[in-house]
């Protein structure tokens, strides 16, 4: 799949040559040659210096490495390459790929640092290859238990690693952080972050802020209580923790903002947690030395059970400032005062310093799920505009004065009627990374659009461990009626918006066919490269949105593009794979792709050939149900059952929308027979469906096979009047 390098490369190749020196000359001897990498040997490797703070804030001096998830600390995502260009990018072509050993969803940004890929993948397993070859030059198996994919509300993905002092340093899923040799992959040292036995997950990646290793986590869809911990680098001992939310009142406050933050809670929060998880963005400037953290949603979901008595609930979906050295707090801004719908702010942030009302303003951006997108001042946290970048009916505006939503009547769900809300919990934009160009001074979000049912859970009671989010899924269900079932569905769309934040409205808009579409990358050649629902990887003009070139990637793209260079050349990588919380969603993740997901990290430069293996169809067989012998009402109590206890693994109405979670339409005679061993008694742990006796009575397990008998005749039904076959396949 290789081919010779143009003459137009090697130049470039001199060009860099020329930098390189040119850098050198100026004193930077500690980064001679970084600013692209001539060889790909491990030798060469191990001659750069590695991984540091200098080489972090002068990133922009070796343009063709991505040392950190965002490329900057300011996560702008945006690469100064420009050898692939809006005049060539119909050229590109795959250069190499590489199949994972895992069919789960890809949503890690890759790491380009020295010649070598670095990448994390499902179950939080790491990769290194040679990024010019894409040979394999070691990988790392955390050997996560497959029972633990019961408290990932979200899929068993991981977002990226870090690079720091010749180490990779990756949380797992089951709440460690682990520091690995950059050269071999052999764990140098490892910590557990969480506390063991409870609900926490890592899906995010690691920042490296003045040797310190930073790492949140999630489960605040479960009971927990949300921080954020730094680790020494070198020795994996922890500095420092803050906690996003306050404890038991009746304990010391582990800090003195904590006891301020009280004041905005009510009732007996600590119980379930308080959620605030930061389960993902992060971003640092060195100049103000503020460390910045997205903090997620409540724990529960449902403020009137949460904090009965209402309030703001800090610091919940806020961006909050630290100090990198202590932890220490400095300012927060909240984005949804008293959190009641998932509305996280752990969406992407990115700094830039922006022209506004002319003055140059040190900001800071943020989409958050709630769908306005947001300009602060980074230095203060001063609110400086909102405007709704998706369909928000939540909130008409945020007041200008104060920074604080308008809500729209009744969209607390606390007098007996459900909310029906834009957005749901999928947020207007979710974790899918966002992009700013300096060339175009837009930001290009991963937008969505999408609808949430929010109905008070009136007989909730706390299940430890599991699912607490205080909302009635029995009342979310999709209408059985295909017209209106047809019309809530055309509700979830996806698109690009391209935002200009001074101005703070859309400049263009490029529509997708679904929604949970890939992160994006902006770069100096004019293009904008994103992957998608659709199963494209896309390149479009930066500044007006044209698709200059696609390639069927065989599978849904949710992760991130980077782009870096080796020995003169550029590439564009991307590691793709269907997956993430959308999944869950049944029908309205559905894809026709008609092929079984495949995880693979795709790799492309200008004038490659390479080609893809045929795709594998994907069948899942015919439906073998025993006889129903059921009364409506007893279906009925089972389908609220699969609606309050399986459904978010195993997907809205029982369909699933990927290869990899069985359709439980579809069982078999034999998983018919071996249903109570299953689901009670943990026959399947290894493959990832623990026991689910501590949540499901026999007699309940006996009501929910009833459901799924129900759902599988029906299917059966439909199929019947489509003899082709199945309605819907991943
Ligand atoms: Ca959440």
């Amino acid at each position: 799949m290789k081919h010779k390098a143009s003459s137009e490369n090697k130049s470039f190749f001199v060009f860099f040559l020329f930098v390189a020196l040119f850098v050198t000359a100026c004193g930077d001897n500690d980064r001679a040659n970084n600013s692209d990498s001539p060889v790909a040997t491990e030798s060469q490797v191990n001659m750069v210096p590695p991984v540091d703070a200098t080489r972090i804030i002068n990133a922009d001096r070796e343009p063709g490495n991505w040392l950190t998830t965002g490329r900057t600390y300011d996560e702008q995502r945006y690469s100064p390459l420009k050898q692939i260009n809006a005049s060539n990018v119909g050229r590109l072509g795959l250069s190499w790929y590489y199949d994972f050993p895992t069919n789960r969803g890809m949503e890690a940004t890759p790491l380009a640092i020295d010649g070598v890929l670095y990448v994390s993948g499902s179950w939080s397993m790491v990769y290194a290859f040679n990024a010019a070859s894409g040979a394999l030059l070691w990988q790392y198996n955390p050997g996560v238990s497959k029972e633990k994919a019961l408290q990932a509300c979200c899929d068993v993905v991981n977002r990226g690693v870090a690079a720091w002092g010749g180490k990779i340093y990756v949380g797992t899923l089951d709440g460690r952080l682990v520091a690995l040799d950059a050269v071999d992959g052999h764990v140098v040292w490892e910590v557990q972050t969480t506390p063991k036995d409870a609900a926490y997950s890592i899906t995010g990646a690691p920042r490296v802020v003045k040797g310190n290793v930073i790492i949140g986590n999630g489960g605040a869809e479960y009971d927990v209580r949300g921080f954020v911990s730094a680790y020494d680098a070198e020795t994996g001992k922890l500095n420092w923790r803050f906690y996003t939310v306050p404890g038991d009142p009746s304990q010391p406050f582990e800090n003195p903002i904590l006891e301020q933050a009280a004041k905005t809670w009510h009732g007996e929060w600590w119980k379930i947690g308080g959620g605030g998880t930061v389960w993902d963005s992060m971003a640092y400037d060195p100049d103000l030395d503020l460390l910045y953290i997205g903090v997620g949603n409540g724990a529960p979901w449902n403020r009137q059970i949460r904090s009965p008595g209402g309030g703001d609930n800090l610091f919940l979906s806020s961006i909050v400032a630290l100090r990198p050295d202590t932890g220490e707090y400095v300012w927060h801004y909240q984005t949804t005062p008293g959190e009641s719908w998932d509305y996280t702010a752990t969406q992407h942030m990115i700094l830039a310093d922006l022209k506004i009302d002319g003055k140059t303003r040190k900001v800071i951006m943020q989409a958050p799920k709630n769908g306005f997108f947001y300009v602060l001042d980074r230095a203060t946290g001063e609110f400086l505009s909102a405007r709704k970048y998706t369909r928000v009916t939540w909130a008409s505006h945020v007041d200008q004065e104060t920074g604080r939503p308008v809500e729209a009547p009744g969209v607390r769900y606390d007098s007996g009627v459900p909310a029906v809300i834009f957005p749901g919990s999928q947020g207007g934009h979710n974790w899918h990374p966002m992009s700013y160009s300096p060339d175009t001074g837009l930001v290009y979000i991963p937008a969505q659009q999408n609808l949430g049912v929010y109905a008070d859970e009136v007989d909730f009671s706390h299940k430890p461990g599991f699912y607490n989010t205080g909302v009635d899924w029995t009342k979310a269900t999709l209408p059985d009626d295909p017209k209106q079932r047809a019309g809530v569905l055309s509700q979830f769309t996806g698109f690009i918006t391209a935002w200009d934040p001074v101005a703070q409205k859309e400049v263009w808009r490029f529509p997708h066919s679904n929604l949970w579409n890939g992160g994006m990358l902006s770069t100096a050649g004019n293009l904008l490269f994103q992957g998608n629902a659709d199963g494209q990887f896309v390149a479009y003009t930066a500044d007006s949105g044209k698709q200059l070139w696609s390639f069927e990637a065989q599978t849904g793209i949710v992760a991130a593009p980077i782009s870096y260079s080796v020995g003169g050349k550029q590439y564009v990588a991307v590691a793709a794979g269907w997956g993430g919380s959308l999944i869950t969603f049944g029908e309205v993740a559905g894809r026709s792709k008609g092929s079984v997901n495949r995880s693979r990290m795709l790799v492309f430069e200008l004038d490659a050939k390479g080609e893809l293996p045929e795709p594998v169809p994907f069948d899942r067989g015919t439906p073998e149900p025993p006889v129903l012998s059921a009364d409506a009402a007893t279906i009925q109590r089972g389908d609220d059952l699969y609606h309050t206890r399986c459904f978010a693994c195993h997907g809205e109405g029982a369909i699933s929308a990927v290869s990899f979670i069985p359709d439980l339409r579809y069982m078999s005679a034999q998983t018919h027979e071996l249903f109570k061993p299953i689901v009670l008694g943990g026959l399947y742990k290894d493959r990832g469906m623990p026991s689910m006796a501590p949540y499901i009575s026999n007699e309940e397990a006996d009501l929910i096979h009833t459901y799924l008998i129900s759902r599988a005749h029906q299917l059966l039904a439909e199929m019947q009047k489509r003899p082709s076959g199945q309605i819907l396949e991943p």
